[in-house]
């Protein structure tokens, strides 16, 4: 048996993922944004919250966690080791190369700090499943708050190797936006030009353009493209180390 998933928005743009293993009931929340969208969604599914897997401490990813612990007095928090000084009471504390179960189904801890120092994304190996949290979005990625970019895009290269059919949840609904700074710098991209469109389409129907594909994200995401002799000719930096271009890029896009 497989997870079962429950994605929504909440707050303007952040998004709750919800994760069910029927075999045994056990029900995780990734991250938790806010507490009372979550608390109704598991209340719609008929599900109890057993555990929080937390990814960073931005409060934006962590401010719901009393909420749900008033209301689920037993769930177990799960969060960055490097960053639990910040976060507070998590019951676990996890670094790179840890496992955590959640019942039968089993993560892998990745470390890929960058965004925030101890930032950790959660890999379901077998069931194709990567939690990114604000490390990796489609077509994006977060910005490098407490780590020089060179270290970021080490993080996202880890990501770009994982199993190309893995499945790809992120910590917000950019995508949008994401997609026409893309363009402007990848504009002969054509797998990129249909996405663009397919994401507008998705967004103007009210749908969530999420989660997204390893493979996807190596043909489309600039950032993982920082290599790529287009990419760095429209930044003027040809044959640039890809870490410098990366770099590049980040600015650009902290100022687009
Ligand atoms: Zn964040
Ligand atoms: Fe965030």
């Amino acid at each position: 048996m497989s997870l079962e998933i429950h994605q929504f928005l909440c707050l303007s743009d952040n998004l709750c993922v919800l994760l069910h293993d029927a075999a045994t009931g056990a029900t995780a929340a990734i991250d938790a944004p806010d507490a009372t969208p979550i608390i109704s969604a598991l209340a719609t599914k008929g599900w109890a919250l057993s555990d929080i897997l937390l990814t960073h401490h931005h409060a934006d990813h962590i401010q719901g966690v009393p909420g749900l612990k008033a209301v689920f007095p037993h769930v177990r928090v799960s969060g960055p080791a490097l960053e639990a000084d910040q976060i507070g009471g998590l019951d676990r504390e996890l670094s790179e190369g840890d496992k955590v179960m959640i019942g039968t189904r089993e993560a892998q801890v990745l470390g890929v700090p960058g965004h925030t120092r101890g930032h950790i994304a959660y890999w379901f190996a077998a069931d194709h499943l990567l939690f990114a949290g604000d490390t990796l979005f489609a077509m994006g990625c977060g910005r490098a708050f407490e780590a020089p970019p060179a270290v970021l895009y080490r993080s996202l290269m880890k990501l770009a190797d994982l199993p190309p059919e893995t499945q790809v949840y992120c910590g917000h609904e950019y995508t949008l936006a994401n997609a026409r700074f893309a363009l402007s710098v990848d504009p002969e991209n054509q797998t990129l030009r249909r996405r663009a469109e397919a994401v507008a389409a998705l967004r103007a129907g009210g749908r969530l353009t999420l989660p997204t594909r390893i493979d996807l994200e190596r043909a489309t995401n600039p950032f993982l493209r920082a290599g790529e002799a287009a990419i760095q000719r429209s930044l003027g930096l040809q044959d640039a180390p890809a870490a410098e271009a990366f770099a590049a890029l980040r600015e650009a896009k902290n100022r687009a």
